[in-house]
Order: structure tokens, then C-alpha cells, then sequence
């Protein structure tokens, strides 16, 4: 007896790195003409406070794809010897980046060492410099549907959505995960884009259902393998945002080998959402250096 043929994949790879690099082309005129009228580049700060590998190869990223475009990278190593040590450094350290012009924004390097409160330290960020929508008055902002800065990770997921082609107006969309960074901020921009969007996390009932109904699936759950091709609708447009490490090996949550057999277009892991997330993290860069001078302005008129 002959096995069947295995089916072919159908979707189509939607990859990050030609969509960041327009991107980053664009961004590169913008501090072009900012530092002819500034005569300094915008500075993008990075506050890190205990090293671990991976944030240092997060970082290493970030100062790389600043120097490629213009924009003046830096970061502030923190140190204390105990969390509260830690926890004030960091405070101060941002409340001086708060205050310094040629600082147009602030990133704060996650997960924050154990026992600093993540609520203090991300308070003290000014929210006109805060590029990845950390802050609560930008999640409040994009709750409510009005412009701030949102977390460019959901940003990078939205773009990719809107680089499938599928029209999102009335469509059902499943977000799994809730987290505030990703799930959550992704959730409330497809219902502004007129989705119907269902959130999953981990004390969902039956993922496999939820997934199978949706036009547009997002997956920013942390967790590999968490959704298959069997789960998915015929057509389905997938959005990869999970970053894991299998057996040495990038792998995001979804079985992209299976998916991609039933998906419409689908992001691979690596090299969809990432490469567009640093992107459009300079992108908010540019907006936050434009709006700090429109404020500027505005209280000097
Ligand atoms: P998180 O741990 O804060 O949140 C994970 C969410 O997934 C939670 O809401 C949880 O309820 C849900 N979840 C976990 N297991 C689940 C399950 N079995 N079924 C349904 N839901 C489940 O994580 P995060 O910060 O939102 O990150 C999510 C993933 O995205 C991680 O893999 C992270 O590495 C990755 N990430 C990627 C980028 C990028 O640029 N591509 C940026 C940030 C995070």
C-alpha cells in the first residue's frame, strides 16, 4: 500500500527583513533631515540593569540597527546590590535620561532582576520618550483608541497582519496570550480595526476550537508547538510572535512545517515579526523625537 502525498504548502512566507529594511531606508531620511535642523542625531537610550545573555544580544541588536540608520544608540548598565539598590538606580538613571534633550527615547531592558517592581520602574519613564508603550498613560491611550505609543512587538504583529492582504474588517482574529506587551495591545488594535477578536491565554478551555474558527491567528504565547496546522482554518493567516530555544534552535509557537500547509500566509520564526519589531522600534524613535519638538513649541509659543 502506497502512502498518500504529503500535502504541499499553500501559505505564503510572510518575511520581516524586506519590510524592515523599507523601514529602516525611510527612518534614515527622517534623522537625516532631524540632525540638519538639531545638529546632533536623536539619542535612543537603553537601560539594562543585570545581564543575561539573551539581553545582551537584544541590546548588541538594538545599538546596531540605531548606528545603521543615524540614530545615537547608548545604554546605562545599572548595578545595585540588592533589589532595592536596583530598583533606585534604575529610577534615577531614567529620570536623568527623562531629562536630558538629546535623549529622545527610552527603552528598559525586560525581565527587570528579581524583587524590582516593574510598576515603579516603568512609571518613572516619561511618556513622551517611552518608544515601546510600556508606560501606563500610552496603554491607556491605545485602550481608548487614541494615538501614544504602542509596544512595538503588537506593532510588528499588526503590520505583518496588514502585509497578508486579508481584510480584517469583520473578521474573526484569536490572539493567544494576554500578556501587556503583546497579547492584550495586539487585541485592542484589531478591534479598532474592526475584527472580532478573541483573546486565549493559558486558562483557555479548548485552544484548538478558538484557533479553528479564526480568520487571523496571532501567537505570542512562549510556549513551541502550541498550535498546529490541524488547528487551523483553510486559509488562515498565522502570525508567529514566539520566541523559543528547542535543541539550540530558534523555534517560534506555532509548527510552521504543518501550518504552512493550511495557512493562507504565515511568519516564519526566525525572521518574521523580530526583524520588523527593532524596525519600527526606531520608527517610534523619530515619532517621539517629532512630538518632544511639537511639544516644545507648543510651551515656548
Ligand atoms: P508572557 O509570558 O508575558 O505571556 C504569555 C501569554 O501566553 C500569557 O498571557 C499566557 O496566559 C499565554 N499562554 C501561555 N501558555 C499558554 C497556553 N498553553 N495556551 C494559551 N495561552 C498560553 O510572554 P510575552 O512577553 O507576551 O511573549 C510571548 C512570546 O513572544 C515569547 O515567546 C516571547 O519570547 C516572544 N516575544 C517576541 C518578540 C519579537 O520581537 N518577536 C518580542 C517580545 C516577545
Amino acid at each position: 500500500m502506497t502512502s498518500a502525498p504529503a500535502a504541499a504548502p499553500t501559505a505564503r512566507r510572510l518575511e520581516g527583513a524586506p519590510f524592515a529594511s523599507e523601514i529602516r531606508d525611510r527612518v534614515a531620511g527622517e534623522v537625516r533631515a532631524y540632525v540638519r535642523d538639531h545638529r546632533h542625531p536623536p539619542g535612543l537610550a537603553v537601560v539594562v540593569c543585570g545581564r543575561s545573555a539573551p539581553s545582551m544580544v537584544y541590546l548588541e541588536r538594538i545599538l546596531k540597527a540605531c548606528a545603521q540608520v543615524g540614530i545615537e544608540g547608548s545604554f546605562v548598565d545599572v548595578e545595585g546590590e540588592d533589589a532595592a539598590a536596583q530598583e533606585a538606580g534604575l529610577t534615577e538613571a531614567i529620570a536623568r535620561l527623562n531629562d536630558d534633550p538629546q535623549i529622545a527615547g527610552i527603552i528598559v531592558q525586560m525581565p527587570l532582576p528579581e524583587g524590582v517592581r516593574l510598576k515603579t520602574v516603568v512609571d518613572a519613564i516619561d511618556p513622551l520618550k517611552d518608544i515601546d508603550g510600556i508606560h501606563p498613560l500610552n496603554a491607556g491611550l491605545l485602550r481608548l483608541g487614541y494615538e501614544g505609543f504602542i509596544p512595538a512587538t503588537a506593532h510588528a504583529a499588526l503590520e505583518m497582519i496588514h502585509r497578508s492582504g486579508v481584510e480584517l474588517v469583520g473578521a474573526d482574529a484569536v490572539v493567544v496570550g494576554r500578556s501587556p506587551v503583546v497579547g492584550m495591545p495586539l487585541a485592542f488594535m484589531l478591534t479598532k480595526e474592526d475584527a472580532t477578536v478573541t483573546v486565549c491565554h493559558s486558562k483557555t478551555r479548548d485552544l484548538a476550537a478558538e484557533v479553528r474558527r479564526a480568520d487571523v491567528v496571532v501567537v505570542a504565547a512562549g510556549e513551541p508547538g502550541l498550535v498546529t496546522g490541524a488547528m487551523l482554518k483553510p486559509g488562515a493567516v498565522v502570525i508567529d510572535v514566539g520566541i523559543n530555544v528547542v535543541d539550540g534552535k530558534i523555534v517560534g509557537d506555532v509548527v510552521f512545517e504543518s501550518a504552512e500547509k493550511v495557512a493562507s500566509a504565515i511568519t516564519p520564526v526566525p525572521g518574521g515579526v523580530g526583524p520588523l519589531t527593532n524596525a519600527l522600534l526606531l520608527s517610534h524613535l523619530m515619532r517621539a523625537a517629532q512630538r518632544q519638538d511639537q511639544a516644545k513649541e507648543h510651551f515656548e509659543a
